[in-house]
């Protein structure tokens, strides 16, 4: 029997140190939750899709609940789920299920298929009985506020050229997105899994979909371990970043050498900003960013680095 671990993130990108501490601790409580599923002997796979449902019902972050809003002032949700046997579900696109990680899963566990995407994602809630919300439901006021700021600055697409050139990511707060959720996990049985779930960026083209349900680019896992990613899409599909981190555990590099080389293949490769956690076959963990922030959350106890690498 092995030793069960989780390691959760809140989303990658410049917090606000008023709301800092909200996003340690709903970090931190979302790895409990996970946690104590994995204590009794759950799955990975249970335990990574309770957490990120957790984080999708606190506002706090930029998914289900609490997502970011699309240039035309809605809300369009992307979720994911992958297993080390190499089972995928995601789901994209998807405006009015209140906990879109639940629909990834049925993609992944009652689907011949890998991703499902907008209307259909509402059919198939209704057929596996996965609760709906009214898509303004969804919104909150501190986004709905933040995204009035934007448009009356007469900004674009978070796309537009002045963001994909911007080399200070600080130009990006958490109210713009970059705080998505993600959760890894190895189970007592030695499965491991990954989930994750956002609103995606604020401003986005309605029917963008982001790196998080592109197997590779946002997560992936296998049987050397499980990896998810945050921060700009855009950036993170280029490089697919999250294969990137796994391949390089899969040769034997240590996990934390390897979530520090992927962010900065990055950098060095498209300037992108974007943060990542980890978990290998042995159950270690790690996290690294090229973002000021990344509220990540184990269940040993609140993480308060605010920033950068997981300790040696
Ligand atoms: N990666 C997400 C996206 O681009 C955003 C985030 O991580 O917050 O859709």
């Amino acid at each position: 029997m092995r030793e069960a671990k989780i390691i959760v993130h809140g989303g990658a990108g410049t917090i606000r140190p008023r709301l800092w501490a909200a996003y340690r601790d709903g970090a931190h409580v979302a790895a409990l939750i996970g946690q104590q599923i994995l204590s009794q002997g759950g799955s990975a796979l249970d335990a990574v899709t309770e957490a990120v449902i957790n984080m999708e019902d606190n506002p706090v972050f930029n998914c289900g609940t609490g997502s970011c809003l699309t240039y035309d002032g809605r809300v369009e949700c992307d979720s994911f789920v992958m297993t080390d046997d190499m089972r995928i579900g995601a789901a994209a696109i998807v405006t009015n299920v209140k906990n879109p990680v639940k629909l990834a899963r049925v993609v992944m566990e009652h689907t011949v298929h890998n991703l499902i995407a907008g209307e259909a994602t509402g059919r198939l809630a209704d057929a596996y009985d996965i609760e709906k919300i009214d898509p303004h439901g969804l919104v909150v006021d501190r986004r709905r506020r933040r995204w009035q700021e934007m448009m009356d600055r007469g900004l674009e697409y978070m796309v537009d050229p002045e963001l994909e050139s911007s080399d200070d990511p600080t130009d990006l707060s958490d109210e713009d997105g970059m705080d998505t959720v993600g959760a890894c996990a190895i189970d007592r049985q030695g499965c491991i899994a990954v989930a994750g779930s956002t609103g995606g960026i604020m401003l986005k083209y309605p029917g963008r979909i982001g790196d998080t349900p592109m197997p590779g680019a946002g997560s992936y896992a296998g049987s050397a371990g499980a990896v998810a990613c945050t921060g700009h899409g855009e950036a993170i599909m280029r490089v697919c970043l999250a294969k990137h981190c796994y391949d390089l555990m899969e040769s034997g590099m240590p996990v934390q050498e390897a979530t520090q080389q992927s962010i900065d293949f990055l950098v060095q490769r498209v300037n992108g900003f974007a943060g990542l956690i980890a978990i290998d076959s042995k159950g270690s963990r790690a996290w690294s960013t090229s973002t000021p922030n990344i509220p990540v959350g184990i269940p040993e106890g609140v993480v308060d680095s605010s920033s950068g690498q997981s300790p040696a």
